[in-house]
């Protein structure tokens, strides 16, 4: 099964499916476990990687080293750097380090983790810095609300590739005004938390659709995001066989019927919320 691809506004393609690494790299004891599941998710297909220098204060970019170790062509990395690292010269610095921990000459796409006190036009000067030495390729934020992202754009030149933000049936605010804000801008939605961090992959709704596909719970929640054009999904397991669960999710392609049940459990917005901010 081949992953398909989203353009960014720079006109490369992204992987629309991807493996989360929140929670990897805190315990040495889980490491090889870890570094095991990473490898199973690339032999599997998987070919979008999602880190942060946050996750396991580097030890998840580590983890993401040795799995991919002599195999990073046609791998589309991606990390973020924490809003206090985010200066001028603080974020070209941190990136240095993830390249590092990564072992790797470049990362795909490298985001600012969520908004802090740096003003936007010292992280994005020290985006630019690294894209023109070739460190990484796109830029893009996390966890930016409409207001901020427009900021944001208006002082990128448009350049920014993409939000990350939480997006799942549970939690489907941003389909109000941030998804088509960004369908506007052809700037991909990378949702995070896709199990909403679990329940959902246990859901009765979920269940009685799955049974019908001969599938799981999770595998719907993933199937749900991945027919919304202009979205990325990133679900994170430690575990292999759930990781093959996962990537198996491209096989199930739900019905109007299985639709409409959905947003019968789990209505769109129909307000303005909030996001969530990790
Ligand atoms: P998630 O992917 O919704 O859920 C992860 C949880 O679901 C883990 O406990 C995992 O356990 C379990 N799980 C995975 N596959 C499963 C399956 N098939 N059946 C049942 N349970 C399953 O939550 P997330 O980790 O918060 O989000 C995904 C990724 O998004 C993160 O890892 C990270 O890369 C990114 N993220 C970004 C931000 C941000 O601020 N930008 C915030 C949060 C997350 P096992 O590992 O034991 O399988």
């Amino acid at each position: 099964m081949t992953i398909p691809t989203v353009e960014l506004p720079s006109g490369v393609h992204m992987p629309t499916f991807g493996i989360g690494t929140w929670r990897m790299g805190e315990d040495r004891r889980r490491r090889k476990d870890e570094t095991d599941a990473i490898r199973h998710g690339v032999d599997l297909g998987f070919t979008l990687i999602d880190t942060a220098e946050m996750y396991g204060d580097g030890g998840a970019e580590e983890a993401i080293a040795d799995a991919i170790a002599g195999r990073r062509d046609g791998l589309f990395i991606v990390s973020k750097v924490y809003p206090h690292n985010a200066s001028r010269r603080g974020a070209v610095a941190a990136c240095e380090r993830s390249l590092k921990r990564l072992r790797i000459e470049r990362i795909d796409l490298y985001l600012l983790h969520w908004i802090g006190s740096v003003p936007f036009e010292e992280t994005i000067a020290a985006f630019q810095k690294l894209k023109d030495d070739g460190k990484i390729g796109d830029w893009g934020v996390s966890n930016f609300d409409v207001d901020d992202l427009q900021s944001w754009h208006a002082k990128d030149g448009g350049r920014c590739a993409t939000n990350q933000v939480m997006f799942n049936l549970a939690r489907r605010g941003v389909e109000f005004d941030l998804l088509p804000w960004m369908r506007q801008r052809r700037m991909p939605l990378m949702a995070y938390s896709p199990f909403d961090q679990g329940p959902l992959a246990r859901h009765r709704t979920l269940k009685a659709i799955a049974d019908r596909h001969g599938a799981t719970p999770a595998q719907i929640a993933l199937a749900w995001l991945l027919q919304l054009p202009g979205v990325v999904a990133i679900p994170k397991s430690a575990d292999k066989g759930r990781l093959s669960e996962n990537f198996a999710a491209l096989k199930v392609k739900l019905t109007d019927a299985d639709l409409a049940e959905l947003d019968r459990a789990f209505p769109p917005p129909r307000n303005k919320r909030s996001l969530s901010i990790v």
